[in-house]
Parts: structure tokens; C-alpha cells; sequence
């Protein structure tokens, strides 16, 4: 085995599903974010095991995401696209049955003109300024867009992670004022951290993300990847040898270190090295040096013998620890997972 292999648990993703299905009332449907391949765990075998389990809501980013998922699961599941109705998306949009969220004029224009009786979504901006209508702009849209027969109104909140941020009390206002009146055309506020933020946040849909995969913001999560790193050799440094490209760390003492097969090539992003550790068992072990393209070094010293392979991602380090060290967050840690990984799935 000279590969990583990243073992996802299906089960605990379904696990994670209907945690966060609970957290809403009954009358609350749980719908599943998949884009990004799943959150780059997958989204064809992500998308079956979470149909499997009850879900019938999916949400993508892009079209082509959307094609990925019909494939994977057939006629019998909503697909709903967040970047809309863009110029060049009629055909896969038409043929495939997706529901873009339509987020401008232009966008409602292009798709009344090329697709009059296909179904649509709205998209409205709160605040976040990223997609969707300002409420202008939806003022003088409204009457049209209703009288075509939405079938979701949706927009998203920019600081649900978080929960005493006066973003989220603002959104929700903006949200209430511009579709209390709407009628009976079923709503969607809150992904994963909306979900938590309680009751006034859920309306119809929910779409989590990020928590179905085992990140924070949602604590209760189960983990969901393992990733396991081979070891490709070890060696003695004595003090003062140092390791790794720009000889940027330099032993303080005689060191034992292991080289694994990994790099930021496979997605494990440079900013991993001056704080990132790799674990044997409970130990853990220091990455030392650069990240490089296909390798790590990590300080084996403390370890009675060498190891086969070192975890990244496990029991003793999960993707919100892992990501703190590198200063960034969960989503970019799990989407930048490398295509090199053999992916090894368990339950579903
Ligand atoms: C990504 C995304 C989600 C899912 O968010 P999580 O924080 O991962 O739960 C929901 N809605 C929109 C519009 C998104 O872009």
C-alpha cells in the first residue's frame, strides 16, 4: 500500500443526517447539501447512503454537480442548484430535472424565456451580499416570479456558527419581511448552523452541510473520516541535521523521523506544518518542516518502534482540530482532500 486511504463512514453520516432531522419539528423536512463532490468525500455514494436513509432533498452548487447526483440516484429526488439558471445550463437543467435557485432578474428572465413550465427556485439576499435577490429587487420581481409557481424560497445566513451574532436576528427579519406574504410557497433559511440556532430558523426546508460530514459548528457530530498515511522510511537526525526544504526546522536534539506519503498534492495544505501532528495510536507525533508537494516528516522519537502508517484524521485528531492547527476551518480541510486518496467506504 504506497496510497493514503481515506475511509468514510456512511453510517455515521446517516447518523449525523438524522441528528440534525431531529433537531427540526416534524413538520420539517431535512434536505442534504452535496456539493463540492460530497464535501469531497464522494457525492454519489454520500447522496445513495443519505436517499437510503430517508433523504429527498439535495442541494448543489453547480449544474454539472446536479447531473452527478441525478445520475447517482435517479428520477425520484429534488435536485436544487444554488448558482441558479447560468447562461449555458438550459439543456442540463431541462434534461436531468434540476431546480435552479434563481438569484437575479436576468437569471429569472433566462429562464421564464428558455424554460417557461420548468420548476424554479428563488434565492433572496439577507445580508450575506454573496447570491441571491436584494429586497428591491425582489419587490419588483415578486408578483411576476409568484404568479410562475416557486417551489422553494431560500437565503442563507452569513454568521450562523455564531449562535450570539446579531447577523442571525437580522437575517431572519429581512428573510420574514420578504416572504411572510408569499403565500404557501415552502421556505428555507438555515445549513448546519442555522439548524442549531432553534425553531424561528427552520421554516419548511433545511439544508445541512457540513454537519453530515462530522464538522463543526455541529458538536454532536459523529466522525465521519478516517485518513491513514503510510510510512515510506525512517531515519536517525542527529542534533543540529535539520529536515525538509528551506531547512526550516533543525533538530534540538537526536530525533527519529518518518517520512509519509503526503503532501499537499493530496490536499494537505503547507499551512499544516508548524502546528499540524500526525498520531500512532494516542501518540502524537510533530510534523516537522514543510509540508512538500508528496511528503511529511513527523517526529517518530517518543514512539517504541516505527510505525506502518500514521493517522491524520481519527479518533485522536478529527477535521476541526486538524484544521485549527492550520488555521483554517473543517469544509476546506474535507474539500481539499486529495483525488490521489483511494476512498474506502464502510456501512450505507
Ligand atoms: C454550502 C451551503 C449550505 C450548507 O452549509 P453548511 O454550513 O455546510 O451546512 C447551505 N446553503 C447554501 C446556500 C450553501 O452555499
Amino acid at each position: 500500500m504506497s496510497t493514503a486511504s481515506l475511509k468514510i463512514d456512511l453510517d455515521a453520516l446517516v447518523a449525523n443526517w438524522r441528528a440534525l432531522d431531529a433537531a427540526s419539528e416534524g413538520g420539517v423536512e431535512t434536505a442534504a447539501v452535496v456539493k463540492a463532490n460530497g464535501y469531497g468525500l464522494g457525492a454519489a455514494r454520500v447522496a445513495r447512503a443519505l436517499a437510503r436513509a430517508g433523504a429527498r432533498k439535495f442541494f448543489v452548487a453547480l449544474a454539472e454537480e446536479g447531473a452527478a447526483i441525478r445520475d447517482a440516484l435517479g428520477p425520484d429526488v429534488a435536485i436544487y442548484v444554488f448558482s441558479g439558471h447560468m447562461a449555458g445550463d438550459t439543456d442540463t437543467i431541462a434534461d436531468l430535472g434540476l431546480i435552479p435557485m434563481i438569484n437575479s432578474l436576468e437569471q429569472l428572465l433566462r429562464h421564464f424565456e428558455s424554460l417557461p413550465d420548468h420548476p424554479f427556485g428563488i434565492q433572496l439576499d439577507t445580508g450575506m451580499n454573496r447570491l441571491g435577490m436584494e429586497p428591491a429587487e425582489w419587490a419588483a420581481v415578486r408578483d411576476i416570479a409568484l404568479a410562475q409557481g416557486p417551489v422553494l424560497i431560500m437565503s442563507h445566513l452569513a454568521c450562523a456558527d455564531e449562535p450570539n451574532h446579531a447577523m442571525n436576528a437580522r437575517q431572519l427579519r429581512a428573510f420574514r419581511q420578504m416572504t411572510d406574504d408569499c403565500g404557501p410557497v415552502p421556505r428555507s433559511l438555515s445549513a448546519t448552523g442555522g439548524i442549531l440556532l432553534g425553531r424561528a430558523f427552520h421554516f419548511d426546508i433545511t439544508r445541512p452541510g457540513i454537519g453530515l460530514y462530522g464538522g463543526a459548528p455541529f458538536e454532536a457530530a459523529k466522525p465521519v473520516v478516517e485518513l491513514e498515511v503510510p510510512v515510506i522510511q525512517t531515519r536517525l537526525v542527529a542534533k543540529g541535521e535539520s529536515v525538509g526544504y528551506g531547512n526550516s526546522w533543525t533538530a534540538p536534539a537526536d530525533t527519529h523521523v518518518a517520512t509519509v506519503a503526503a503532501g499537499y498534492a493530496d490536499g494537505l495544505i503547507r499551512a499544516m506544518g508548524p502546528k499540524g501532528m500526525l498520531f500512532s495510536g494516542r501518540s502524537a507525533c510533530k510534523i516537522l518542516g514543510r509540508v512538500s508537494m508528496d511528503l511529511i516528516c513527523a517526529d517518530i522519537t517518543a514512539l517504541e518502534e516505527a510505525p506502518k502508517s500514521l493517522s491524520l484524521l481519527g479518533p485522536n485528531q478529527g477535521v476541526d482540530q486538524l484544521a485549527d492547527a492550520a488555521g483554517t476551518i473543517g469544509y476546506e480541510i474535507l474539500t481539499s482532500l486529495g483525488l490521489r486518496y483511494a476512498r474506502r467506504y464502510t456501512g450505507g
